[in-house]
């Protein structure tokens, strides 16, 4: 296969880590060209840090560490402001000037697309319509990268996701033998990622497990925040049936490919060039 470029854009740093590490470290290592792209710094996340400026370049310096462990040849910042999460996990009341929801989605849109065309990117990832688990940076990632993808003509376009039927699956299970942290609601999943059949990319990433782990560690002021609910955090708490579960698979929906289809490389499929 000739060299390709892919662009990985999430919304804040640690998402990489959590939802495409694996497939990030598998297309460096067979030679692709790898770029990280973040619409903000990630600095309302809930850290041990206070929210604010300084806990965006703590966490810019660990999206750093972390795309180099998992081989990337360019990272970027989009420079939005974090919209944050209301106390319930919508959207939050306050806001900074330019959180990242409020922005113009054709500007933001023609930022990314610019990055597109630099690279010649061949695929773009970003999220699944719902954002995942719903964050609602999430869901602007899903609006902007569908734009900047059209607008920079990027060939293939697919929705980082997760299989929702096994995860619930294995989080009931695991609900039998392990305490989960009391703000975790394995209910909250039922409606989140995506489900089974709309799957299109079931990339097996067990081979990058370690870089993916180290990508999460990276993330140090995410993982050890006090008491905080984000999805990295319980991650790394999670039994071990859990930890197979996300270092063995990571899923893709590609809409222009009929449902059903299942693939196992982000590039096949792909119209020569
Ligand atoms: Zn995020």
């Amino acid at each position: 296969m000739p060299p390709r470029t892919a662009v990985f854009f999430h919304a804040h740093p640690d998402d990489e880590a959590l939802l495409t590490a694996g497939t990030m470290a598998m297309l460096a290592a067979e030679g692709h060209r790898v770029v990280l792209v973040v619409a903000t710094a990630g600095e309302r996340g809930l850290a041990e840090m206070e929210p604010g400026e300084a806990l965006g370049e703590t966490r810019l310096r660990e999206l750093y560490e972390s795309a180099a462990l998992l081989g990337c040849a360019r990272v970027e910042c989009l420079g939005y402001g974090d919209s944050g999460l209301s106390p319930k996990g919508g959207i939050a009341e306050e806001r900074p000037d330019n959180a990242f929801i409020d922005a113009d989605t054709e500007a933001a849109a023609k930022a990314l697309a610019a990055i597109l065309q630099e690279e010649e990117a061949d695929l773009l990832a970003i999220y699944d319509p719902a954002g995942g688990y719903g964050h609602p940076d999430h869901v602007q990632v899903h609006r902007v990268g569908k734009r900047a993808a059209r607008l920079a003509g990027t060939e293939i376009v697919l929705e980082a996701t997760v299989n929702r039927d096994p995860l619930l699956r294995l989080l009931r299970l695991a609900g039998r033998f392990y305490r989960f942290p009391p703000e975790f609601d394995v209910r909250t999943f039922e409606s989140a990622y995506s489900p089974g059949e709309t799957i299109t990319h079931r990339v097996n990433v067990r081979k990058y497990a370690r870089q993916k782990r180290a990508s999460m560690a990276a993330h140090a002021s995410q993982a050890s925040g006090g008491d905080s609910d984000r999805t990295l955090a319980v991650m790394l708490k999670v039994p071990r049936p859990l930890y197979r579960f996300v270092f063995g698979t990571e899923w893709y929906v590609r809409r222009d490919l009929p449902p059903g289809t299942r693939l196992t490389h982000p590039f096949e499929m792909m119209s020569g060039k």
